[in-house]
């Protein structure tokens, strides 16, 4: 009797083989670019107390209301699986008092949970890179963090980049602009999009989110959010924009750019690419100077942004990234005999820093050379009955055939050979 086999949950994916070489290439290359400017990693849990999460995305978002993983453990605690980063990194400078400490400069890497509906771009269960900074209003820092994003992408050769630009105001700004947005959508309200009606009283600025043709049609002449900024959030907006401006980074302003989240004061971006057909966008954030307080905090204000990286991943997959090959060395061995000399070489080579993997299929020698081909090996180490014998070790470079002996152990011994041999590590 066979049992039915398990797979992998909806809306979650196995990342293995050439796709995690891509997901370490993406990661080196953001710890490289972070760290250059100072950001500090900060790993949180991935559960959380759901308190935290309503709190701070806000009740009457998409997430919290509709995608949001809760359960209560077996000590009757409502917890959530974290659906978006910042929360969790709010909780825990305001828990360890590092707020008090100046500005903080800090990223995440990790999973994300969203109940949402899976398809291309879109998963359950994803992962996103961010970045925040604590403790500055000064608009350089909304420039610092918008332009780490597009160079973070830049340099990964990522290009028809688009950056969305909208200031959301301070909320005395939202309030007034709420009421006037109110009174437009008012006479239309039949004609909403469902979700769109629901939010006419629970959220109105997500309206200005809806994908909904007819309600799109609608709002094309509603009051813009940008006229109703206040002076301070009006000289904040042109200051970020002078300082983007001023590093030669193009952007499009977007009055209709709105974030998912409740928590974003002033400066909102989007970044997007054609390159991703529906699902456009890479990443946003943006400037979130009330939710350290609304979280318990001090008033701190705060900017920062979060990737998709299944999408970085998915662009890096179509450009046809090729990860670069994995060994240096692969070690075959032919006969019981050799078993302890193999073992001795395979150490030997690692030790001097090189890749090395040892061959323990136990298949005949030519399918283990092609094995060593197939991994993208530089050069297979032939272990014979015979080469016990000698002391003389068939090293076989793969790209050209040519095979060679050398001497063990005084032939492996000296590091700076082997490396003058092998075509550098990528
Ligand atoms: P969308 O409008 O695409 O649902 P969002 O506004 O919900 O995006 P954010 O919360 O701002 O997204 O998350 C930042 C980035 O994380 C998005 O731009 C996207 O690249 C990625 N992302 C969000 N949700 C998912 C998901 N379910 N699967 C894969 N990536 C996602
Ligand atoms: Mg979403």
């Amino acid at each position: 009797m066979t049992s039915e086999s398990l797979q992998a949950s909806r809306g979650t994916h196995d990342i293995w083989g050439t796709e995690i070489r891509l997901w370490q290439f993406l990661e080196q290359h953001a710890r490289r670019i972070l760290g250059q400017a100072n950001y500090q990693e900060i790993r949180t849990p991935i559960f959380e107390a759901t308190e935290l999460f309503n709190r701070g995305i806000g009740e009457g978002t998409d997430i919290v209301s509709k995608e949001m993983y809760t359960f209560t453990d077996r000590g009757e605690r409502s917890l959530t699986l974290r659906p978006e980063g910042t929360a969790g990194v709010v909780r825990s400078l305001i828990e360890h008092k590092r707020l008090q400490q100046g500005v903080q400069r800090c990223w995440y890497q990790g999973a994300m949970f969203r109940y949402e509906r899976p398809q291309a771009g879109r998963q359950r269960q994803f992962h996103q890179l961010g970045v925040e900074v604590f403790g500055s209003d000064d608009p350089r820092s909304d420039v610092e963090v918008i332009a780490l994003g597009l160079e973070f992408l830049e340099a990964l050769g990522l290009s028809h980049l688009t950056l969305e630009l909208n200031s959301v105001g301070d909320p005395e700004d939202r309030q007034r602009y709420k009421a006037a947005l109110v009174d437009y959508l008012t006479p239309y309200a039949s004609d909403l999009d469902p979700d769109s009606q629901v939010r006419l009283t629970k959220n109105p600025l997500r309206i200005l989110d809806s994908k909904n043709p007819a309600t799109q049609k609608i709002l094309a002449e509603a009051p813009q959010l940008p006229e109703y900024l206040g002076q301070d959030s009006q000289r904040h907006f042109e200051r970020v924009q002078s300082g983007l401006t001023a590093l030669g980074l193009a952007y499009e302003l977007n009055p209709r750019l709105v974030r998912g989240l409740d928590y974003y004061t002033r400066t909102a971006f989007e970044i997007t690419t054609r390159e991703l057909g529906a699902q456009s966008a890479v990443g946003g954030g943006g400037r979130y100077d009330q939710l350290v307080q609304e979280l318990g905090g001090s008033a701190t204000p705060a900017v920062g942004w979060a990737m998709g990286l299944e999408r970085l991943v998915g662009l890096l997959q179509k450009r046809g990234e090729t990860p670069a090959p994995d060994l240096d060395f692969y070690i075959a061995t032919q006969g019981e005999g050799t078993a302890n000399l193999s073992l001795q070489i395979t150490q030997m080579l690692r030790r001097h820093g090189l890749r090395v993997e040892m061959d323990v299929s136990q298949s005949a020698l030519g399918k283990q050379i092609k094995r060593a081909d197939k991994l993208g090996c530089q050069a297979c180490v032939i272990v014979g009955e015979s080469e016990v014998a000698t002391g003389d070790i068939t090293v076989k470079w793969l790209a050209t055939g040519v095979q060679e002996l050398v001497a063990f152990p005084s032939g492996f011994s000296d590091s700076a050979v082997w490396r003058q041999k092998l075509r550098p590590n990528p």
